[in-house]
């Protein structure tokens, strides 16, 4: 059998990670087992749907690396994957049901239906089948009547105690059939209901594994009770548990912090992301963390997915960033880093970019954080007076920084482990070693004792700049060319 799964989001708003984590499972399932990832647009709800929603939804998935085999902009033989535009395959499923007499029109208004308090003390009203068994020379009366055409309502196997489901998460469940009405199909304009388009669209995409959040456990009896009415064997469901905000409240679109896109804006690598989208509840059976893309196809598996809700952790998040951030080769996080550079306040940055990044790599937990730690390397002069009366409480200082000066004028090529070891030199020269070495050197250069690694400092700031800094009379930090 091959895998075949599907994320079917509507267009309502962009994905926030509650609902991309679905995405996420069902992508590393299908890739996980060499399956087919479809993406299918749920857009029958056209109140709520928005303007640009489907092109964010998209927009998110590409970025997060999660593609797609079959679904819009791609194509594919179960075309079109926008519910808005299946309605004719919605028509001849509810024509096979209507002729299989799995199915029945009904004429009853809402003032038929019996109410009845349910178990949360909110009213619940019963549909009680009044229609399923009309005289069929009535119900061809009522049909050429002229009056609004009645909804369908699907006919609930009689006699049935309980619809079974084993859930590959939740385990075996079972809901009471005396809780389902015969429940309508296609509504009297003609527009196929939500849990019906979803299982005609599942048949005839072949889906065969469904995977979504828990909010849909509840769905889940009527859809099987479709499949077995449609006569194709049910898919198997995996529920995901609940996400909650960090506040501990459901998550929801308006959570403008768990935003994809707002993650993206921030600088989080897609990659982790998805990462941290996979701890949402599934572990690695290790208790790994942090996992690249491959490492989470390989390893995640709907077994050790678990039931107890999951709560959003922006601190967690930030840390799989910074961990992912910390595996990337020096080249390549200079190039994710190089968008998000404000060049208004940082123009000088970017002469000696991959040495720039490499002197501020420990300090950054996503790409975005860069612009937050360059006045490190270039707003010395925010410090300039500070710098120059530390550095005055140095003897020697003017004597050192000349010797340095005279050293690294010598260094070539200008890279960080000869420039480290021509100030450690100079130091054994002068006599000088560990702080009275470094700090003086470092307040010249940056206008602070503390700071990134001489060597890398030395790197990010070139050649020029760096030697204009060390030399007599300049302005510690460089304060003065800011
Ligand atoms: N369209 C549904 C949603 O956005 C998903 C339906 C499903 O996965 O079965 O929640």
């Amino acid at each position: 059998m091959t895998v075949r799964t599907r994320f079917a989001p509507s267009p309502t708003g962009r994905l926030h990670l509650g609902n991309v984590r679905a995405a996420a499972f069902n992508w590393l399932f299908a890739r996980r087992h060499g399956g087919a990832f479809v993406l299918r647009i749920e857009d029958t709800d056209v109140e709520r749907n928005v303007d640009g929603g489907e092109e964010g939804i998209l927009e998110d998935l590409r970025w997060l690396g999660l593609d797609w085999d079959e679904g819009p902009g791609v194509g594919g033989p179960h075309a079109p994957y926008r519910q808005s535009q299946r309605n004719a395959v919605y028509a001849a499923a509810v024509d096979a049901l209507l002729a299989a007499g799995r199915a029945y029109p009904c004429f009853c208004g809402e003032g038929d239906l019996e109410s009845e308090i349910g178990k949360e003390g909110r009213e619940v009203r019963h549909y009680l089948g009044r229609c399923r068994d009309l005289d069929p020379a009535e119900r061809s009366r009522r049909l050429s009547g002229g009056g609004p055409a009645p909804v369908i309502r699907f006919a609930v196997p009689r006699g049935l105690a309980s619809v079974d489901v084993d859930d590959e998460v939740f385990g075996p469940i079972s809901f009471p059939a005396s809780d389902i009405d015969d429940f309508v199909i296609r509504r009297s304009d003609g527009r196929a209901t939500y849990n019906f388009a979803v299982v005609v669209d599942d048949v005839a995409m072949e889906i065969t594994h469904v995977i979504r959040g828990v909010g849909h456990l509840s769905n889940t009896p009527k859809q099987a009770l479709l499949f077995d009415a449609l006569g194709r064997a049910r898919p198997v469901f995996a529920h995901l548990p609940t996400v909650l905000g960090a506040d501990g409240r459901k998550l929801s679109k308006r959570d403008g912090a768990a935003a994809v896109a707002e993650l993206r804006r921030l600088g989080y690598p897609a990659d982790a992301v998805l990462n941290y989208l996979s701890l949402l509840g599934w572990s690695h059976p290790e208790g790994k963390e942090v996992l690249a893309r491959q490492e989470l196809v390989d390893a995640v598996a709907l077994e050790r997915v678990g039931r107890s809700d999951t709560q959003m952790d922006p601190e967690k998040l930030l840390w799989i960033s910074s961990q992912h951030l910390s595996r990337e080769d020096p080249g390549t996080l200079a190039e994710h880093v190089a968008p998000f550079l404000d060049e208004t306040r940082f123009a000088p940055a970017r002469t000696h970019w991959k040495q720039v990044v490499e002197a501020l790599r420990t300090r950054l937990s996503t790409y975005g954080d860069i612009n937050e730690h360059l006045p490190i390397l270039f707003g010395g002069a925010e410090r300039g007076g500070e710098a120059a009366s530390a550095l005055a409480a140095y003897p020697g200082a003017p004597e050192l920084l000349e010797a340095v000066c005279r050293a690294l004028e010598g260094v070539d090529p200008w890279e960080e482990a000869p420039l480290a070891a021509a100030v450690r030199a100079t130091g054994r020269e002068v006599g000088t070693k560990g702080a009275a070495l470094f700090h003086p050197v470092r307040l010249a250069l940056v206008g602070s004792e503390a700071g990134p690694d001489l060597g890398k400092l030395l790197a990010a700031l070139g050649r020029e700049e760096a030697l204009g800094r060390l030399r007599p009379g300049s302005a510690p930090g460089g304060g003065a060319k800011v």
